[in-house]
């Protein structure tokens, strides 16, 4: 019986492992995909065409291929993150 309710324990402590990092995970998904689209995921201001309050800037541009670090800056808050991206190709 006790060795049911260890296995139950551990069971439940990896299930609340999981939850936790697929809950930080996709937050922190979300914040790149407002990255993305211009917006500011800290103080929600939105790049225009007059003004870019995001700017981003590739850390590392050596090359075509393989993962490069873009790091987005948010001048109206001083957000600053830095994201690796795999680059398809030369577009950014
Ligand atoms: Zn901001």
């Amino acid at each position: 019986m006790e060795v049911i309710i260890n296995i139950l324990t551990i069971i439940s402590i990896m299930a609340l492992i999981f939850v936790v990092a697929y809950l930080i995970y996709t937050g922190h998904s979300k914040k790149i995909e407002k990255l993305k689209r211009g917006i500011c995921p800290e103080c929600g201001a939105i790049n225009t065409e007059a003004e870019q309050i995001i700017s981003t800037k590739a850390l590392n541009s050596a090359g075509c291929s393989g993962v490069r670090d873009i790091e987005y800056h948010c001048k109206g808050c001083d957000y600053k993150t830095i994201e690796k991206s795999t680059s398809r190709g030369c577009g950014i």
